[in-house]
């Protein structure tokens, strides 16, 4: 049994609805969910001229390997109508493998953990609430002290607003 650190975007149509969506699919396919974040609301990183993204962070149980688990959010992703288009543009569900166990994997289709995952405060704030004590594979430091270490993240915000 693995744990799978998940990040899970959406920017276009019913945002929440799809990311509730993405991770009920992901348990139909072998990947079950034991934690979900809260969603956070956050400026597009990378294009930055398209909606805002709702992001949320998920920690899944699975016997999957690896490539088994991209597959399976890749037949999500195109279950739920993502047209690959622009690189980083809209989508209605992005999902992305953060981390598996403490394993490092560098294959031309797989890249864990996800580059730039410790530079992106979309990614960092929903994995900070759910997993802040695991320990990145590459650095050997915690979630939390990357998200420190990013400073004051004001393009992420609770979503709906208002909450605290
Ligand atoms: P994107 O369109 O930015 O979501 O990138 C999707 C591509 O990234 C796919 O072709 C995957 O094979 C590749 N990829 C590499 N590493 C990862 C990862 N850790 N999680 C998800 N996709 C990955």
């Amino acid at each position: 049994m693995a744990r799978v650190y998940i990040g899970l975007g959406a920017n276009l149509g019913d945002r929440r609805a799809q990311i509730e969506e993405a991770v009920a699919a992901m348990a139909v396919h072998g990947i079950r969910p034991v934690a979900v974040s809260p969603l956070y609301e956050t400026e597009p990183w990378g294009l930055v001229d398209q909606p805002r993204f709702l992001n949320a962070a998920c920690i899944a149980e699975t016997e999957l390997v690896p490539l088994a688990v991209l597959d399976a959010l890749q037949a999500i992703e195109h279950t739920m109508g993502r047209v690959r288009t622009v690189r980083y543009g809209p989508r209605p569900i992005d999902l992305d493998i953060l981390m598996y166990d403490g394993l490092r994997i560098a294959s031309e289709r797989l890249t864990i953990p996800h580059p730039g995952m410790l530079e992106r405060a979309t990614v960092l704030v929903p994995l900070a609430d759910i997993a802040a004590d695991v320990v990145h594979p590459l650095t050997g430091r915690t979630i939390r002290e990357h998200l420190a270490d990013l400073g004051p993240t004001p393009d992420v915000a609770p979503y709906p607003p208002g909450l605290p």
